[in-house]
Parts: C-alpha cells; sequence; structure tokens
C-alpha cells in the first residue's frame, strides 16, 4: 500500500473531457440533450403474456410484498435495465435458490446517465426479457414471481432531468467510493445508481439483493449503502459471466461488431495475464503492465481509459497487493462499434 498506481499515470482535464462528451455515443445517443426531462425513452413497452406478475407501480408492489411478508416468505430481488442476458440470468438463478420469493426489477434508470450518454438508445426489448425470466426453473420449481417495472414518473415523481444542476429532491451520494474508477469519468453515475438502488430496496424491502461482479464498484458503493443506511438487506454478488472467449457479458455488447466481440477477447486475457504476473510479483505497476501490454495487441492504447489496482472494500489504489488480502484489477478500455464510434468495456478480476 502506499502511493496511488493506476494507468494512464496522467492524463489532462481536456482529453477526460472529450472522452465524456464522446463516451458510448451512437447515432440515437444525442437525442437525449442536458435539459431534457425523461419519459418516453425509458417507458416499457406494454406487458408481455407471462406467468410472471407484471407490476408497474409501487402501490401494486407493496401489496405483494405485504402479502409475503405476512406468509413469512423470503423475498430476493435483482436490479436489471432490461436487455437481460445470461449474466442476469445467473443472479435470478441465485435469488431463486436463496429464496421463497423471486423479483426482477426492469428499469432504465435515467438519473446514471450523463447527457452525452446512451439513454434513449439504449437496449430495451421488454417482450424477449419477460420470455427469457418465463423460461427459467429453479430445481425445485422455483419460478420468477414478480417483474417489476415502473414508469420513469413512478420513480421520479417530479422528473428527472439529466443535468445533475437541474435536478431537484432526494438524491444519495456513497462518499468516498463513487469518486475513483468509474466515477472519475462518470462523475455522476453512482450517485444515480445509488438513488435507484436505495428506492428500489424501499419499495421492495427485499431480504436479499443481487448484484453481478462484472460491476464491480457498483457492489462496493452499494454494500457501503446497505450499512450506512442501516438497510436490512444482504447483499448477493454474482460472478461474471462470459462469453466462450472470455469477453463479459454485457447489455452493451449489442453495440460491437462480430469483429470487435471477438478481439475483445484480449480484454479478460488480459486479466488472466494479471494474476499470472501476480503470482511472481505483487507490485501494482508489473500487474497494470501485463494488462496495458495484452490490450494493445488489438486494441489502441490511447483507448484505454484506466487500468487500475484497488483495495476490495476501500477502492484505496495500491502500490503492492498484500497476498492475504488481495485486491481488484480492474480496466475501461474503448473499443469500435457497429455505429462507427466507441463502446466503453468494463471487466474486472479479484486477486
Ligand atoms: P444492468 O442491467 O446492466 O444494470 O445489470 C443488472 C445486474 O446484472 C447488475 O448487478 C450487473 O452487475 C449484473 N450483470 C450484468 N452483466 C453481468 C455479467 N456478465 N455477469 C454477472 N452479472 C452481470
Amino acid at each position: 500500500m502506499g502511493a496511488r498506481s493506476s494507468w494512464p499515470f496522467a492524463r489532462s482535464a481536456l482529453r477526460q473531457f472529450n472522452l465524456l462528451l464522446s463516451f458510448n455515443r451512437s447515432p440515437l445517443a444525442n437525442t437525449v440533450r442536458c435539459n431534457s426531462t425523461v419519459a418516453a425513452a425509458a417507458e416499457p413497452a406494454e406487458t408481455a403474456k407471462s406467468p410472471i406478475q407484471i407490476l408497474r407501480t409501487i402501490a401494486e408492489l407493496r401489496f405483494w410484498r405485504r402479502e409475503q411478508l405476512v406468509k413469512g416468505l423470503a423475498v430476493g430481488l435483482i436490479p436489471t435495465m432490461g436487455a437481460l442476458h445470461a449474466g442476469h440470468m445467473r443472479l435470478v438463478q441465485s435469488s431463486m435458490r436463496m429464496n421463497d420469493k423471486t423479483v426482477v426489477s426492469i428499469f432504465v434508470n435515467p438519473s446514471q446517465f450523463a447527457p452525452s450518454e446512451d439513454l434513449a438508445s439504449y437496449p430495451r426489448d421488454f417482450d424477449a426479457d419477460i420470455e427469457q425470466l418465463a423460461a427459467l426453473e429453479g430445481d425445485d420449481g422455483a419460478r420468477v414471481d414478480v417483474v417489476f417495472a415502473p414508469r420513469v414518473d413512478e420513480i421520479y415523481p417530479n422528473g428527472i432531468p439529466l443535468d445533475v444542476a437541474e435536478q431537484k429532491g432526494a438524491f444519495v451520494t456513497v462518499h468516498g467510493l463513487s469518486e475513483q474508477l468509474e466515477g472519475k469519468i462518470r462523475p455522476h453515475f453512482f450517485r444515480g445508481v445509488a438513488t435507484v438502488v436505495s428506492k428500489l430496496l424501499n419499495i421492495v424491502t427485499p431480504d436479499r439483493v443481487y448484484f453481478g461482479q462484472k460491476d464491480i464498484q457498483q457492489t462496493v458503493v452499494v454494500k457501503r449503502l446497505v450499512q450506512d443506511l442501516c438497510s436490512g438487506t444482504v447483499v448477493h454478488v454474482v460472478p461474471t459471466s462470459r462469453d466462450a472467449n472470455g469477453l463479459a457479458l454485457s447489455s452493451r455488447n449489442a453495440y460491437l461488431t462480430d469483429q470487435t466481440k471477438q478481439d475483445a477477447a484480449v480484454i479478460y486475457k488480459s486479466l488472466q495475464n494479471a494474476a499470472m504476473v501476480y503470482r511472481q510479483n505483487t507490485s501494482a505497476d508489473k500487474i497494470i503492465e501485463a494488462v496495458v501490454s495484452t490490450i494493445t495487441e488489438k486494441f489502441d492504447k490511447n483507448d484505454i481509459e484506466y487500468v487500475s489496482v484497488n483495495d476490495k472494500d476501500t477502492l484505496e489504489e495500491l502500490q503492492t497487493v498484500h497476498p492475504l488480502k488481495g485486491a481488484i484489477v480492474s480496466l475501461a478500455v474503448r473499443v469500435p462499434n457497429r455505429f462507427g464510434g466507441k463502446t466503453r468495456l468494463i471487466d474486472n478480476i479479484l486477486l
């Protein structure tokens, strides 16, 4: 521990600003502007036919939740933004194993998107999501019981302009864990995440809530949120699900070309190389070097936004990894997408 270690070691403010402006931009992303209050862009499609109860309002969800409480049944919640894939399903299956009832929320949360980001074009396919969830069956016949798919104005009744300066009302910030790594590139992202997770926990009051290791900083933020706000919910973290070539599954992989998906195998390879280096050498610089040199086999060095070695609980940047404590190695890289622009991919491993 000691001096901070991350890559790139120095980057100009201007470059960060430019990256932010071009973040994940697709042709549609430009349609959501600073002043816009989100409405239609994030609305769920009309209800698909399925055995799952689809609840749209807080009142309906609370009514359902009270029934489970009276029956003494344990409830698990999986917060998602939809466009579900096998990674989401792993979280749902974990909940089905551990709880009597499982709620999946599908809500594209505007407050975690910057005005320059892809809220308008974020992939949405409600019917396909319901179909996938309805097809899941646990060993003991467990199923997904409820999908909570509220409208934006149900969650943000006063509106939710994407420009933070225009937002009014209560928002939740987890100070100290939201500013580094992803938070450096996306300064209001974890405020949005912490706010919507707080709302969902207040609405559903689940016994357990499930998050993916894929978004590791999010898990650290949520664990602290739950602890500091005295929530009774237990947070479970589920390992990252990957494609056969190692690419971490993500709804945004839909933006990638087939070629990029193939090339993106170097991302996980770089993390595996980092783990190999760590077995010989606990220096964060050496670990980071291994990641950078592997990623640059396929992608431009300038498109690596960060590679960092951090403490698992405090997210402090480490110079050396203590073998008894381990660390998070995480990265973000911008890869070519099928719109002719770049899409950010993030990944991590635990040492
Ligand atoms: P999202 O819909 O992207 O907000 O993701 C909802 C939840 O699924 C989050 O807790 C994510 O970390 C988790 N998740 C997304 N992709 C994966 C993956 N490949 N493996 C495990 N969990 C994932």
